[in-house]
Order: structure tokens, then sequence, then C-alpha cells
């Protein structure tokens, strides 16, 4: 299996080739030159993510140099449950959010880092992970990679961008984890960082790579869990469910496009977003205006450029076909609000501020089997969900022994030079 570049000017590259440059040479997203069909009929509806994982993901390895590892590395990386809880009957919440960070990023930066240990075993040199993050892929690649031999992570963060527990998170590991706090945006961060990756020398001598929702080697592996979800909830209700996803960068919606088109038994899509109405107004006019993003409760959906659109585009030229098969609405921070108070006072339910735009999205759209994935556990977003339930949220074992750590965390300006001699000092 290839994947071609959505800008057709690159050759063709196999994963393990895709894994390490990020983006295309020609500036565009990989996608797989073909669809394999699996057969979804036959797979037992009880199996674990990880089983689930090798017939789903190995079409995508055949003939990569990982192919050999794939078994052991789903094994890794899907080593916690997905599971289905029921909010209503009219919605299942699929809690993506049982990781070591607390989020769904947990998958893919996991899947991430098993690629790259088993490269970096024959590769020599190490790599160093150069991430910008507004929270959760940072603290995700972190946690993924941290004491992990061959690769040095550089997470760097907008200084008051983050929550207070989000930033316990990117900065509570230390060793081959550098955590750098931004004076300035997550623009200014993503900014220095494409500004080192335009540095050949610091490029080389680093062996710099990216791991943000770009990359191939995080998008595959977040088909696993909505094909396995998807599965179990048509077992419940009798019918393909629709799928509701919290959007914002659209690399977990990619991956729900990519299951559907593999044959998983998924309905209807539906993107949730924040007040940033940019996917919105693309899916009412057909028409794409990038625009500065505007902070939202929602804050790690606060994306007003979202960068995997172009394999969206790829899949449906056409926005007649996108708006056959999927829905895109945008929910105000009111709305998130109301939707955390309701979930909790009427069916006994904690979300985050991100699922809340799915859970509104799916009442809004009136669907009747519909499958919210929940992005993120509401104790990440404690000091917004307890002050509207009134009452703290539980604290997950892996999130109180992070907060208990001793944080290293080095302050920057926004100059790229800067990060330039961080990195060479
Ligand atoms: C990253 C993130 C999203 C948005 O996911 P995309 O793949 O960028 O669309 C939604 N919710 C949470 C909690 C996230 O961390």
């Amino acid at each position: 299996m290839k994947f071609l570049s959505t800008r057709k000017k690159s050759l063709p590259a196999s994963f393990s080739e895709g894994l390490f440059c990020g983006l295309a040479p020609d500036g565009g997203l990989h996608v797989p030159e073909s669809w394999p069909v699996v057969d979804f009929a036959s797979l037992d509806v009880e199996s674990s993510l990880a089983e689930i994982a090798l017939p789903v993901l190995a079409p995508f390895f055949s003939g990569d140099e990982l192919e050999p590892h794939l078994q052991e590395i789903c094994r890794s990386a899907f080593s916690f449950a997905a599971p289905l809880k029921t909010l209503n009957p009219k919605i299942q919440i699929l809690e993506l959010f049982h990781g070591p960070t607390l989020s769904f990023k947990d998958y893919g930066a996991r899947f991430l880092s098993e690629c790259f240990k088993r490269h970096a075993a024959s590769a020599g040199a190490p790599v160093t992970i150069l991430v910008a993050t507004s929270g959760d892929t940072g603290s995700a690649v972190a946690a993924a990679f941290h004491q992990k031999p061959g690769v040095q992570v550089v997470v760097l963060y907008p200084k008051g961008g983050v929550s207070e527990r989000q930033e316990k998170q990117l900065t509570g590991w230390g060793e081959n984890v550098r955590s750098l706090r931004v004076a300035g945006s997550f623009d200014d961060c993503q900014n220095m960082v494409k500004t080192a990756f335009q540095n050949s020398a610091l490029k080389s001598r680093w062996r710099l790579t990216s791991a943000n929702s770009i990359n191939i080697g995080r998008l595959l592996p977040q088909m696993v869990y909505f094909a396995s979800a998807s599965l179990r909830a048509q077992a419940l209700y009798g019918t393909e469910p629709q799928l509701v996803i919290p959007s914002g960068n659209l690399g977990n919606a990619v991956a729900a496009f990519w299951a559907k088109k593999l044959g998983a038994p998924i309905g209807h899509v539906v993107l949730a977003t924040n007040a940033n109405t940019v996917l919105a107004d693309f899916f009412k006019a057909g028409e794409f205006n990038p625009r500065a993003s505007q902070n939202t409760l929602a804050n790690a959906m606060d994306v007003g450029n979202p960068s995997n659109l172009e394999r969206l585009t790829a899949m449906y030229p056409d926005i007649g076909g996108l708006q056959k098969v999927s829905s895109c609405v945008s929910i105000s921070d009111d709305l998130i609000k109301e939707t955390i108070r309701d979930s909790f006072n009427k069916w006994n339910m904690i979300i985050c501020p991100h699922t809340a735009t799915a859970v509104k999205a799916a009442q809004l759209l009136q669907l009747e089997h519909a499958v919210v994935a929940a992005t993120a556990h509401p104790a990440k977003f404690d000091s917004i969900v307890s002050t509207i339930i009134g009452r703290p949220v539980p604290i997950p074992l892996q999130l109180s022994q992070l907060l208990d750590r001793d944080t290293v965390v080095q302050d920057i300006s926004t100059d790229p030079r800067d990060l330039e001699r961080i990195l060479n000092g």
C-alpha cells in the first residue's frame, strides 16, 4: 500500500516514509492510494480494540518495513479500552479518554511512538519530535515518548493558553521531554515550529520530526475505535449508528470517514464544532474561508484553518457529495454550558466542553441512534466543568499521579532564534 499526496505532485510514499515526513514534499497530505474492504460482518463485536486494529490496519501496512511488527504495535498502542456508555436512549457516549493523558490523542500518539520506537532501533541517530500544542496533543505526545530511547520531545505551548491541569500534563515529565512555555499564542508556537522545520541545518542536525494530526501515523489508528464502536452500537441499536465528532483540525473526523469507507457500519457523520464557524460555513456554501480562531470553552477545537480539510475534500471534491453523508453544527459557549449542566442533571453524566458540542449537535439534529465521541475526560477541564455542575469532577488515577509530580519548564519568547538556541544549547 502506498500513500498519495492530496496535491498529487509528490511520489507515492510508504507508511513509514509518510511517518517521518509528516507533510508530503509538495505540501499536501498523505491519503491511501486505494480503499481495501474489510469484512466487518465477520468480526466479533466483543473483540478488544487491539484485536479489531489488526484487520483494520493490516492493509495499510502491507509491504511496509513495519508490517511484521503491526500486531505488537497494536497491542501496545491499544492497551486501554474505549467503552460505550448510555447517556439516554438515543445517545451512546464513546469514551476515548482512558489513556495516560485522558484524551483521544493518546491513541494516535502511542501508536506513533510504537512505530518510531521500532525505527529508532535500526536508525542510530536520535530524532527530535517538535510539537506546538494548544493543550492535548503536547501532553499525549510527551507521555507516549517519555523515557523512550532514541527520541527527544520538545513541546511548545502558549503561556496562559492552557488549563492548569493541561499545563501539569505538559510539564510533569522531564528526562527526554522538554517543555517550553512561549510568551505568546498558539499561532506563535506553530510559527516557531514551522520556522525551525524550514531551517535545514537545524532540521538535519536534530532530525526534526513532527507529530501533529496531519501525520498519517496518528490518523490511521484513529479509525480503529470508530470501527469497533460502530460494530458495538449497531448490535445495540439494531441499525447503523450516526457518529458525532467534536472537531477542530478534523483529524478525528477524517479517521471516521475512512473507517466508513473501509466498510464499518457507520451512518451519517456529524462534525460538531464550537463557535469557530469556519467548517459550518464551508458545509453551507462549499466555500472555504480560513480565518483567525476565537477562544471558546472547548479550547482544543479553537481552529480557524483546519489542517485536515484537504483530506476531506480529496474524498468529497464536491460539496453536494459531502452534504449527503455528513453535517456540521456550530455550538456556542452558552449551549456548551447548558449541555454540560443538562447531561449531569438529567442523565447523571459529567462531560467535558468538547464532548458537550457533540451531544448538543446530536440533539439539535434529532438523531435517533447516535454515537458521540467523548474526546477528553471532564477532569482535565475541572475549572470549567465543576462551576457548571456545582461539584468537583472525580480525578482519575493517571491524572492525580501527574498532579503530584514536579514540573520542569523553560520560558521562551516568540522569537524562533530562541528556539534554535535552546535546541543547540
Ligand atoms: C484535539 C481535540 C479535538 C479536536 O480533534 P481534531 O482531530 O483536531 O478535529 C477535540 N476534542 C479534544 C478534547 C481534543 O483534544
